[in-house]
């Protein structure tokens, strides 16, 4: 080994320890898991390299050491963790080295939880204790902590002695609903319910609603269990909450199923897939190496979090006025897209997680184009951020109004005049091709348009004077721009913005009402008594109709002309419809109209009404549970042929 090698080496070996503590044992990670895997990842390929493995080497070791304040349990068997793969090409590789092994096999697979190791043991049929998984030999004692979870049983039907091994984790419905409350945000579940085990004051655990899932049986004396599935059997009737998807000898079908997972329709977090074989005698003959089972392998999802260094807050004042802390990036990689903005809720929040500049933060993917900022690790910025009194834009002194600041210069503060604008012809509202956000703040500098009604009477002509607009692409906007005023009542009152009425509840009204005009002389109480609407949105719906009609009145006078909504009907009649997946030929909103038109009903999931599942590419859950309810599934051809596309 060279000089360099070695320094590498202990510099990897000392940061990854000093991380592991962090996480292992005090439970508060510095980094995000994939930046520890790849510093991990490369130190494995520097001990292959030179064939050297420092003592103190991460990749010799389970886990962490005990913390002393806790009890000592001593395993029966040693726990270990898992070895791991990335692609399927490696999960290939890795089920062809079994079988060249072994032979044939059958595997089980199973949900990787992203929790922590419990072990718990029983005899006579009496819950005796409960232990981390610690060094893999020795682990904590957290019996009080774990008899505060619910589906940890108290007592079992078998009488021998049993440790019983699971994943014990908090549920996302429960970790939002604490971050909710809380004004000590956690960082992600995993870490939640890691911290909460492993306090010393058992109504903290309680105070989580932890849950566990049990996956093994680490030993068990007095009754035969020659497979993984026996013993996840076994469990189920002894009472233990369970989960196994299937058990196949062929690896195209695990892989299968594995891409079909949908993460985000699962109530807990999983960072991968566990795939074992299940077959007890055939795992005896290949043994452990130090770290993990030779029989066993986990497939690990892409990373969603991350962590990275926030470099300051900017606000960005929305169509209402709200201004909406924004944080600037030290860009990173997630989930294939490098990310250079995050968001955080309110100022609060950023009080609340304790942001400052050149901090580094925990990130995670959300279903917003822009993930969200969980938080911060403290001690690691300097530079407090400033709650604005002016607005960034426009500078007029801002209001506050509950959690969130305002700027009140309505009229006069491009940023909100633009979105307004950008919403009145999104997709959903008038839907006018061409109008980008950028268009319309050109359309604002150099035409003075400021009120959604005077885009009505852009000529080719005026455009013809703006850079970068030729000819062809004037006459495309005006075109799109006219086609507009034939519009869906619901999408119209949609664009106007109406504070509190989003999409579908001016689908909602637009039904209820049937035209404007009934719609703009209901009262509050009359309003207040829909579903969904209460005090404050039946109040903003009048208020905006009693101070707007100028406005309304202005847009109608261009032309502006509702289209029939009667329920079309035709090759959908009374169907109650599901799109999964992708659809090659169309956008699902496409789609959605489609169906519509042709007399069917839209659901956004799986339901005991669901009459027909239209599967496209990659389709997950949905198409597994309209399986299992046997509900009738058509792909795309089919669909296209129904609508004659
Ligand atoms: P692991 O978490 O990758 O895999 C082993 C564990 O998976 C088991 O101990 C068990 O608790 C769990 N598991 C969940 N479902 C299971 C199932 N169905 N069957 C069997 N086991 C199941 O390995 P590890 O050694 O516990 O920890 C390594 C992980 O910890 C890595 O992902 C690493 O990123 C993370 N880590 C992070 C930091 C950090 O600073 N962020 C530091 C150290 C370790």
């Amino acid at each position: 080994m060279t000089e360099i090698q070695q320094k590498k080496m202990t510099e990897l070996v000392d940061k990854l320890n000093e991380y592991a503590y962090r996480y292992y044992v005090l439970d508060d990670p510095s980094v995000a898991d994939n930046v520890y895997d790849k510093l991990y990842d490369e130190l494995l390929a520097l001990e292959k390299e030179t064939g050297v493995i420092l003592e103190h080497s991460p990749t010799k070791r389970v886990g962490g050491e005990p913390i002393k304040e806790f009890g000592e349990h001593t395993h029966i068997n040693r726990l270990y963790s898992l070895d791991k793969c990335q692609s399927y090409d490696e999960l290939r590789a890795w089920d062809a080295k079994i079988k060249k092994a072994v032979g044939n096999v059958l595997y089980t697979l199973e949900y990787k939880l992203d929790g922590l190791t419990l072990v718990v043991t029983y005899e006579n049929g009496k819950m005796l204790g409960a232990a981390t998984r610690g060094n893999g030999v020795t682990g904590e004692d957290v019996t009080a902590q774990a008899r505060t979870i619910r589906s940890v049983p108290a007592a079992i039907p078998f009488k021998g002695t049993v440790e019983a091994k699971g994943e014990c984790i908090m549920r996302r419905s429960a970790f939002r609903k604490y971050n909710e409350l809380t004004d000590e945000p956690l960082k992600n579940p995993r870490n939640a319910a890691a911290g909460a085990i492993r306090n010393l004051d058992p109504k903290v655990t309680a105070s989580r609603k932890l849950d566990l899932v049990f996956y093994d049986v680490n030993y068990i004396d007095g009754e035969n269990i020659d497979t993984q599935s026996d013993g996840v059997k076994w469990l189920k009737n002894n009472k233990f909450k369970t989960e196994m998807l299937c058990t196949t000898s062929d690896i195209e079908q695990i892989i299968e199923k594995i891409s079909s997972v949908d993460r985000d329709a699962l109530d807990f977090d999983i960072d991968g897939m566990v795939i074992k074989i299940d077959d007890y005698s055939v795992r005896e003959r290949l043994g452990f190496t130090d770290k993990f089972p030779r029989w066993a392998i986990a497939y690990k999802f892409e990373a969603e979090e991350t962590t990275t260094v926030l470099k300051d807050v900017i606000w960005q004042v929305g169509r209402t006025g709200k201004l909406t802390p924004l944080a600037v990036l030290e860009p990173v990689v997630l989930c294939g897209a490098t990310v250079r903005r995050a968001t955080l809720n309110n100022y609060a929040d950023i009080v609340r997680k304790k942001i400052a500049k050149n901090c580094t933060v925990f990130i995670r993917r959300s279903n917003d184009v822009i993930p969200e900022i969980l938080s911060s690790v403290e001690g690691t910025g300097e530079g407090e951020i400033a709650l604005p009194e002016t607005c960034p834009a426009c500078g007029s002194p801002l209001v506050s109004r509950g959690a969130h600041i305002f700027c009140p210069n309505t009229d006069g503060c491009k940023p909100q005049i633009v979105a307004r604008l950008s919403h009145f012809v999104s997709k959903g509202c008038m839907d006018i091709d061409g109008l980008s956000e950028k268009t319309l703040e050109l359309f604002f500098d150099k035409l003075g348009i400021t009120e959604a009604y005077e885009l009505y009477d852009i000529k080719p002509e005026d455009l013809a004077s703006l850079d970068s607009f030729k000819e062809k692409k004037s006459e495309k906007i005006c075109n799109a721009i006219a086609k507009s005023k034939s519009v869906k009542l619901a999408a119209f009152i949609n664009a106007l913005g109406v504070p509190n009425v989003g999409k579908k509840l001016a689908d909602d009204l637009a039904e209820i009402y049937g035209n404007l005009d009934a719609l703009m002389s209901a009262n509050k109480e009359e309003l207040a008594a829909i579903d969904d609407i209460g005090d404050i949105v039946a109040s903003d719906i009048c208020g905006y109709f009693a101070n707007r009609r100028d406005f309304i009145d202005k847009l109608l006078s261009k032309g502006i002309t509702f289209i029939s909504t009667a329920k079309g009907s035709g090759n959908f009649d009374g169907e109650k419809v599901v799109l999964t997946g992708t659809l090659s030929s169309m956008t699902r909103s496409k789609a959605s109209e489609l169906i519509e038109a042709g007399g069917g009903k839209v659901q956004s999931s799986v339901t005991g009404e669901t009459t027909l599942v239209i599967a496209g590419e990659n389709a997950g859950s949905k198409l597994d549970k309209a399986k299992a309810a046997g509900i009738k599934i058509i792909d795309e051809s089919e669909f296209l042929s129904l609508v004659n596309a």
